[in-house]
């Protein structure tokens, strides 16, 4: 792929606070008009990547490029990005429109103009009825839209959205991830999201960074990061996971819970410690049976809405299992799991900081 196909360009970019190393080598590249989701745990890092890319914090090493130009030391009103954050930041004491074309008259744009933009923008985000309402007269999703449509209103190439949905309850969120998809789509404009709520990053994104400890774990699609992750720290945060410690027997053959299984070659070599990573979806839980590859207690039973979380003691193991049946605890039962949902990766200290 050529450079200038790329909007946003970070390259070898780390941050230091003092002695804190809040970013390490980052590198990434975003496509024009694509929804990239930064997604880790608190205090990974996320909030001083999108910092850094908006200039409220200066880069310590390396390089960004915006829209084809070095910006790295462009103060914040210079760069073609505006950015939307968790608390609105609206001026309570202005209606929605005078909120949206504050900016427009600090540039001094003539009144037609002006008019014409506030409005454009306040289409895009469906608020077109709501120009003369008092800010605080709207509820936390129809703030987050005037927010939205403030940011948007000088058309930059590129918009941040710092957890914008996060001071809404599960109802108005789960609405607006809706309508954020949309909006991204009828604009065309680059999002860079972050968030630390791994379903909204699989829900919106186009490509998600997953990012742990100020480094860049992985960088993929939803179904990627989800169904290949790169290591089982990315396993373990995106969706729940079974992490194991094995050792593998042979290529295509691993050995947890004193039991070897059949798994796909991925060229570790013998006798090589592993993580071994199972979803709970991908393993079968039924009757004891010599079909079995463990036998194991069911310690306890949750109805989730559309299946049973169950956990299921194999040894010194507890498994994680999802099945639309369910057992009893205290079932004595058989698990199964097919050579292609057993992950193995290289072994890796699994970060708990969230
Ligand atoms: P959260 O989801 O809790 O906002 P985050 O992933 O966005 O977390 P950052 O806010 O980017 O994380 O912080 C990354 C690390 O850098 C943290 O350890 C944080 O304490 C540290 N840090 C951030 N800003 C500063 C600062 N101004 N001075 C010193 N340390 C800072």
């Amino acid at each position: 792929m050529q450079e200038e196909d790329f909007i946003i360009e970070i390259r070898n970019v780390s941050k230091f606070f003092g002695e804190k190393t809040a970013l390490e080598c980052i590198n990434l590249s975003v496509r024009k008009g694509e929804f990239v989701t930064i997604l880790g745990p608190s205090g990974c890092g996320k909030t001083t990547l999108l910092r850094l890319l908006a200039g409220f914090q200066t880069v310590s090493e390396g390089e960004i490029r915006i829209a084809g130009k070095e910006i790295t030391q462009t103060p914040p009103h210079k760069r073609p990005v505006n950015t939307v954050f968790q608390k609105y930041a609206l001026f309570p004491h202005l209606n929605v429109y005078d909120n949206i074309a504050f900016g427009l008259k600090l540039k001094k744009l003539s009144k037609a103009v002006i008019e014409r933009k506030v409005r454009a923008s306040l289409k895009m985000v469906g608020m077109t009825d709501y120009e003369f309402r008092d800010v605080d007269s709207l509820s936390g999703g129809q703030q987050q839209r005037v927010a939205i449509a403030r940011a948007i209103v000088n058309e930059p190439e590129v918009l941040l959205l710092d957890e914008p949905l996060a001071a809404l309850d599960l109802k108005m969120r789960k609405d607006m991830q809706m309508e954020l998809k949309e909006m991204h789509k009828r604009l065309g404009i680059t999002f860079v999201y972050v968030t630390h709520d791994q379903e909204e990053a699989l829900t919106l994104s186009d490509t998600i960074v997953v990012m742990s400890d100020g480094r860049i774990q992985q960088i993929g699609t939803p179904i990627d990061i989800y169904n290949e992750p790169a290591n089982s720290f990315v396993a373990d945060f995106i969706g729940e996971s079974n992490i194991l410690n094995g050792t593998m027997i042979k290529d295509n053959l691993v050995r947890f819970c004193d039991t070897d299984f059949e798994c796909v070659d991925r060229g570790f070599g013998e006798q090589t410690p592993v993580d071994v990573v199972i979803r709970p979806e991908d393993i079968y839980i039924f009757q004891q049976s010599d079909a079995a590859q463990l036998t194991g207690v069911v310690q306890s039973t949750i109805f989730k809405g559309v299946h049973y979380e169950m956990t299921v003691l194999c040894g010194d193991y507890e498994f994680l299992v999802q099945d639309y049946h369910h057992f009893e605890v205290g079932d004595t039962v058989g698990l199964l799991v097919k050579p292609m949902d057993i992950h193995i990766m290289h072994k890796e200290r699994v970060c708990n900081t969230f």
